[in-house]
């Protein structure tokens, strides 16, 4: 299957400032892709060089089999959200999204239909006589959704929709946009530096940073085998611990002797450990086994349905802590207390090993 947006080797440059270094992408019709990355990494730069809004130094853009390039932002077939909402505050709601359909040519009548057909799709069938002031964020984020999806574009471009809204508003219209791109198999590439929204949101994560691409995968592949120390640090907490291989079957944490997580690594090499804090274990009794580390309990933070325990590895010189999530049953069932000390469990399976830089 041909995608339906192609990205081919696109660099931007900004004077002696590279933004985009040979980045190369497929989205595929319906796909809902997530840029994600820190503040600078280029993601707005990559969705303004799909929009046209800036044009891309090198490499090439296709839509839907056409070459788009160089083409201006009123040629392309796309439809755009940005975090600051842009309604004309001098038009009422209904105007704000009749406008771009009477440019179409559409007849008054015809634009009313869709004006109408789309404030009832984004919850608001009441609203078409206010003007921008007189809704709140959520809302005018909801009538900025309308007006880009009433011209049936073919592709859906959001910047950062969401980070304007308060954490409550933030969650339902996450999922309404999620709804509505289901049911309009809408082609969507949303821009976000947050990463609860893109594993919540995204069927592909694209994460960036300095201008390039670290990764491409589902969200559970991101979460689970991070391409890279950047991506793991990123992406969900994860700890990282020093050690270095000692033989064939041990390597070394500290003072620690410890199964290696994979046998192929060379003897005397340093290596850092990924550890995900809900995949360390307390372990039963406090008994000491093959795969355990021993640490002191400094404090216990309570998140809802689990505490992260932040712990100081026992074997360590200097001292390193780690953060160890435990379910608030097991917490009690183990009567784990700040100031315990206790053994926790590496596991093989859940360790992810990254090269010492
Ligand atoms: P944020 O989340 O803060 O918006 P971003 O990942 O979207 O960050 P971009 O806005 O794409 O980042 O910017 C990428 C880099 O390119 C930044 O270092 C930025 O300063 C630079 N940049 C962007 N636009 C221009 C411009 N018009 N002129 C010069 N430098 C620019």
């Amino acid at each position: 299957m041909s995608a339906y947006l192609q990205i081919d080797n696109i660099c931007k440059h900004f004077g002696q400032f590279t933004a985009l270094k040979n980045i190369s992408l497929d989205i595929h019709k319906g796909e809902f892709i997530c840029f994600l990355g820190p503040s600078g990494c280029g993601k707005t730069t990559l969705l303004r060089a799909i929009a046209g809004m800036d044009i891309a130094s090198s490499g090439r853009i296709t839509q839907d089999g056409k070459d788009t390039t160089f083409l201006a932002p009123e040629k392309r077939d796309f439809g755009i959200v940005f975090q600051s909402y842009a309604l004309f505050p001098n038009l009422t709601v209904s105007e704000n999204i009749a406008l771009g359909l009477r440019n179409q040519g559409k007849s008054h009548r015809a634009a009313n239909d869709i004006v109408t057909h789309w404030l009832e799709l984004v919850g608001l069938p009441n609203s078409g006589h206010k003007f921008p002031s007189q809704l709140s964020g959520g809302q005018q984020q909801r009538i900025a959704l309308a007006r880009a999806l009433a011209l049936s574009p073919g592709l859906l471009l959001l910047d950062e929709p969401l980070s304007a809204l308060d954490a409550k508003v933030r969650t339902h219209l996450r999922d309404e946009i999620c709804r509505l791109q289901r049911q309009l198999g809408i082609t969507t590439i949303m821009v976000t530096h947050d990463q609860e929204e893109a594993l919540a949101m995204a069927d592909r994560i694209v994460v960036m940073n300095h201008g390039v691409i670290e990764q491409v995968g589902t969200p559970e592949e991101i979460y689970q085998n991070p391409a890279s120390r950047f991506v793991a640090e990123f992406v969900g907490s994860m700890n990282f611990i020093d050690a270095s291989v000692v033989s064939n079957e041990k390597i070394r944490i500290g003072e620690t002797l410890l199964p290696t997580p994979e046998n192929t690594l060379q003897r005397g090499q340093r290596i850092e450990l990924g550890l995900r804090p809900e995949d360390i274990h307390f372990t039963e009794n406090n008994m000491k086994s093959d795969s355990s580390i021993p640490v002191q309990v400094e404090d216990l933070e309570f998140q809802g349905t689990y505490v992260r325990a932040n712990c100081r590895l026992q074997n360590c010189n200097p001292a390193k802590n780690i953060k160890v999530d435990v379910p608030i049953r097991e917490l009690r069932r183990l009567a784990i207390q700040e100031g315990h000390y206790l053994f926790v469990n590496i596991t093989k399976q859940y360790t992810h090993i990254f090269h010492a830089q």
